[in-house]
């Protein structure tokens, strides 16, 4: 095996394509302690092209004005770059319309959006939610709320030894009852890839609407929203190269149109008066109070970045590197990766026999690997596996096969230490 000193000094070890897509993301020139950083905390957040620095950056710098509401030049500027965005989301996910595309903080909102506004008015106690055993907090909590609200169950799909979702089981826990089901794309605790498209089939075969969980399988899977035919689709900006406090849901129009607003407040109106309030039309409905506009800015060009580069060539980057990973971590004694999917992307998480994820985390980062360690606010999953957390490693298309080495031979340094 290289040594991490050897192979990141060895610029030749790395693909063309990866070199020039590192150049375009400033922050990968930074050292932690005279080590070149060894950024592999991807599936928490990722780092910003220069593209969407400098659009945020001369947003502020030309442009700075609130969207909708005026009629001087600056304000109509800011609108319709806003509303470019909209468009650039709704291209890169294949919705019909920008009437489908709600702005908001994340994936977080996102859910808690169709938490409130689909899911409590149609609930009883005896209905259901449906979600999976590998969800998020993001895609459990906001269920639990309305359960709570309204006396309906929640009902969990388990996974298998692998980390797979139990299909079958699904099949068993629709019912009449059933008045939602919500699964991740594509797990952030375990990297597995969900077989949605059998997911949506057999809900819609009961009628019922499904919620994807897009925050980690938006920057590495390709989604078409009608291609899958999901009823709401939830992504965060900040895990697809764009700015944090940004990102959309994807709602069916027919869906989004029935629904009350979430929040009250500017702009989600037509007209207001003491005696009735009318709302806007869609998606304004849905963005109450001023919006993260340069944020909105930004998350358009990260998707022109995506784009520019191939969400394929991105995925094939990422499975080239998590194969090699997961080669070289299965030769480590004591090291179980958790999470052994068929269909995975770009996470590997793992134990090490004897040691405390946040040790491993805490000793990677003195040579300026960064990882993740602990629960990844997926706790019922780490319940489980019978564990308390797992290190991950998180990929993305400026890691290297490199970077992959300094991550082995960090583990293997931290063994040795907690072998003495
Ligand atoms: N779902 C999944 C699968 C995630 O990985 C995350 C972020 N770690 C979230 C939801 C929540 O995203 P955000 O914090 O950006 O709202």
């Amino acid at each position: 095996m290289k040594m991490e000193s050897e192979v990141l000094r060895h610029p030749g070890h790395i693909n063309s394509d990866v070199a020039r897509w590192r150049e375009d993301f400033p922050v990968l020139r930074e050292t932690i302690r005279g080590k070149p950083l060894v950024y592999l905390d991807n599936a928490a957040t990722t780092h910003k092209p220069v593209s969407v620095i400098e659009a945020e950056a001369a947003f502020y710098r030309h442009t700075n004005s609130n969207v909708h509401r005026g009629v001087h030049t600056l304000s109509q500027r800011a609108t319709d770059e806003y509303e470019a965005a909209r468009e650039k989301v709704r291209r890169f996910i294949n919705a019909a319309s920008t009437r489908e595309i709600v702005f908001v903080r994340g994936t977080t909102e996102a859910i808690n959006l169709v938490a409130q506004s689909y899911a409590r008015p149609r609930l009883t106690a005896e209905d259901n939610i449906i979600v999976s055993a590998m969800e998020h907090h993001s895609n459990i909590v906001p269920w639990q709320m309305v359960c709570g609200q309204t006396g309906a169950e929640l009902r969990v799909v388990p996974v298998n030894e692998a980390g797979e979702l139990d299909v079958e089981m699904l099949g068993h826990l629709i019912g009449p009852g059933t008045k939602l089901v919500a699964i991740t794309h594509l797990s952030n605790a375990l990297g597995t890839i969900t077989p949605v498209k059998r997911i949506i089939e057999m809900a819609h075969a009961h009628e019922v609407p499904v919620l994807l969980d897009g925050a980690q399988a938006i920057a590495h899977l390709g989604v078409d929203v009608r291609e899958l035919d999901c009823d709401f689709y939830a992504f965060s900006g900040h895990k697809i190269f764009a700015p944090t406090g940004i990102g959309a849901l994807y709602g069916k129009e027919t869906l989004l149109d029935a629904m009350p607003p979430y929040q009250g407040g500017g702009d989600m109106i037509s007209s207001v008066s003491f005696g009735e309030t009318l709302y806007n039309e869609l998606p304004y409905k849905f963005e109450a109070g001023t919006p993260n506009i340069a944020g909105a800015i930004g998350l358009g060009h990260a998707l022109d970045y995506v784009s520019s580069v191939g969400i394929a060539a991105i995925a094939a980057h990422e499975h080239a590197l998590l194969e090699y990973a997961t080669e070289l971590a299965s030769g480590i004694k004591g090291l179980k990766i958790i999470g052994t999917a068929q269909q995975k992307a770009s996470i590997l998480s793992f134990t090490l026999e004897g040691v405390h994820p946040h040790d491993i985390g805490t000793i990677l980062d003195h040579d300026g690997v960064a990882i993740r360690a602990g629960h990844h606010c997926a706790m019922p999953i780490m319940q489980r596996f019978g564990i308390g957390g797992t290190a991950r490693a998180s990929f993305s298309l400026y890691n290297t096969h490199a970077e992959v080495d300094a991550l082995i031979a960090g583990i293997r340094k931290v063994q040795e230490m907690f072998q003495r």
